[in-house]
């Protein structure tokens, strides 16, 4: 039940996952020979996935792995005792290893392992939403994600789909024993996503099974248990549209003390989950002062003539609307983006700001179809642990098809200035720069538990790291633009925070992140529905950001005219997708 990270998407998570991850000896990559002591882990670190996998078939299939994808978890109280109870046996198991002879990528699996069991068992005890997220329940998502695999031929797709529907109705019967007091938000995300799962089980479906080359006996099973499936989930959105609505009062905030376990669980940093409030707040208002002094800057040059109003927050919204102005066309704009990645990595050599490797080229293409609609205008997708494949594509939605006025919204978004820091964060030296890293210290246990805030840390932090070695030309347009934008992330932080252990209201929300984030009132909607439904996903960004360059400060401090930046964003990088805890532990030794 733990969709980690689920918001960045299957591409993201797929960005955590790694080419070329298996688990060989690290003498094959020409490091030092691997010591006894390692060579126990890694077998040991084979058997933890497999029973990670053996007990979360979902996540396993989503992963590429396919050996589990007929299982169904039924979700029962039985069932949490024994995955507590396989918690409480690898966190024992682990013990029987001593950390200290461990290489350094071995230690941060290590660590990585402990805080996956340990929370684990934190989520199934304490956080307990599976007794007030009834959105937690639904089969459309993973019979999707199978049948729209590519990766075996039809029967044998449908074959798993089988196996996995067989037990529809325990499974949602033990969905309803399960749910007390809910929250309103999530019952009706329930509704909705539900509603939409029964699509899967339609005609499309049944059409695929007449087409499929399987004995006509299991054709006639199969079309009876997707009927079953139908039934059940049509019984469950009654159920939950009628009698649990009733019982719906539980609010969306889960308050402080569950706020500061889940932000250590999920996020895993050096600071608390307040601390990084504070700091957000800090950096606001930095941010704030900032786009002001360039706002104001800019005013005779974009705003000739026109007197200088008297409050910032004016200068700034009008100086950035006309710096949004210029912006490439909707048939432009795949082009655009082709076009800045070389610029990009040869900006990245002459400035020495790390070691690129050319033998492993972004390809930059538009979104396939069935991956486009996700709002998501562009990503990087990777192959996951178990896809050898190795090509790493940067995808682009086209705009050609999207209505005029949407396109146009768009295209005022992603203008020239932020579409070059969109590139830098999605490619390069963003995303696709540190999966590149991540690949050459091959561990399946970061590919998989690949951490989130680490992940987008970096893309943030490498915006501003080119941004600060001169890429656009240090022009307070550029800067300006960053501001707005890094404004968004420091603004997701405070609302989670302020929404989850906090009263803030909807109106409340809007009217903040449209006065000081500079936002529509759409996107800041939206944000508000996001900060209710989630908890410290929208902390991750800036906590890691964050987290970036405080460890930058304190190495600079410590090293003082020897500190170098390539040194250290290489060693950085170096340690895999691991927590910026960790990899400030090992970058202090
Ligand atoms: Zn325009
Ligand atoms: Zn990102």
């Amino acid at each position: 039940m733990i969709a980690r990270y689920s918001r960045l998407g299957l591409t993201l998570a797929a960005a955590g996952a790694l080419a070329m991850a298996s688990c060989r000896p690290q003498s094959d990559n020409g490091a030092p020979e691997a010591t006894a002591a390692d060579i126990g882990f890694d077998r040991y670190k084979e058997r933890f996935i497999d029973s990670l996998w053996y007990y979360n078939p979902g996540w396993a299939s989503s992963q590429g792995f396919h050996k589990y994808d007929e299982v169904l978890v039924l979700p029962t109280a039985g069932r949490r005792q024994i995955e507590n109870k396989a918690a409480a046996r690898g966190l024992k198991e682990l013990q029987g290893f001593e950390f200290d002879k461990l290489s350094p990528n071995n230690q941060t699996d290590y660590l990585m392992m402990v805080n996956q069991l340990r929370s684990t068992r934190w989520y199934n005890d304490t956080l307990r939403s599976w007794e007030w997220d009834p959105s937690q329940y639904n089969l459309g998502a993973p019979v999707a994600e199978i049948l729209n695999g590519r990766y075996q031929p039809l029967p044998q797709r449908l074959r798993s789909i089988s196996g996995k529907i067989n037990r529809a109705i325990e499974y949602y019967e033990a969905a309803k024993n399960n749910l007390r007091n809910p929250t309103p938000e999530h019952l009706q995300l329930a509704i909705l996503q539900n509603k939409g799962g029964l699509e899967v089980f339609g005609q499309p479906l049944l059409d695929s099974v007449d087409r499929a080359d399987l004995p006509a006996r299991e054709k006639e099973e199969l079309r009876a248990r997707i009927a079953n499936t139908r039934e059940a989930m049509q019984s469950y959105i009654t159920f939950l549209d009628q009698e649990l609505r009733p019982q719906a009062k539980r609010s969306f905030r889960i308050g402080k003390p569950l706020f500061d376990r889940k932000f250590a669980y999920d996020i895993v940093a050096n600071a608390s989950a307040d601390e990084v409030y504070g700091r957000a707040l800090a950096h606001k208002k930095e941010l704030l002062r900032d786009m002001a002094g360039r706002a104001t800057r800019l005013w005779p040059k974009y705003m000739p003539g026109q007197p200088l109003p008297a409050d910032t927050l004016t200068r700034i919204r009008q100086v950035v609307a006309k710096l949004s102005a210029t912006h490439t066309t909707p048939q432009g704009f795949v082009g655009a983006v082709r076009q800045q990645i070389p610029q990009l990595v040869k900006f990245v050599d002459e400035h020495k700001l790390l070691t690129q490797d050319p033998t492993k080229p972004l390809v930059v293409r538009e979104t396939p179809l069935y991956m486009r609609g996700s709002g998501a205008g562009a990503s990087v997708s990777a192959p996951g642990p178990y896809d050898k494949s190795a090509d790493t594509y940067y995808n682009v939605e086209p705009l050609d098809g999207v209505p005029a006025e949407q396109a146009e919204s768009y295209l005022r978004e992603y203008n020239q200035y932020t579409l070059q820091i969109l590139n830098i964060h999605e490619a390069i030296p963003g995303h696709y720069t540190q999966l590149v890293y991540a690949n050459r210290s091959p561990s399946i246990i970061k590919a998989i538990l690949g951490n989130g805030a680490m992940i987008e840390g970096w893309a943030v932090y490498a915006e501003r790291m080119m941004l600060e070695s001169g890429y656009g030309g240090n022009s307070d347009e550029i800067w300006l633009m960053w501001d707005k934008w890094n404004m968004r992330v420091t603004l997701n932080t405070i609302l989670d925070h302020l929404v989850q252990t906090g009263t803030i209201s909807e109106a409340e929300t809007v009217q903040m992140l449209m006065r000081d984030g500079f936002q529509e009132e759409a996107e800041a909607r939206n944000k508000w529905r996001r900060a209710t439904l989630s908890q410290v996903q929208l902390s991750s960004y800036f906590t890691g950001y964050s987290e970036i360059m405080a460890l930058r400060d304190e190495l600079k401090k410590k090293q003082g005219n020897d500190f170098d930046l390539k040194t250290f964003n290489e060693q950085f990088l170096s340690y895999g997708s691991a927590p910026v805890k960790y990899i400030r532990q090992m970058m202090l030794r």
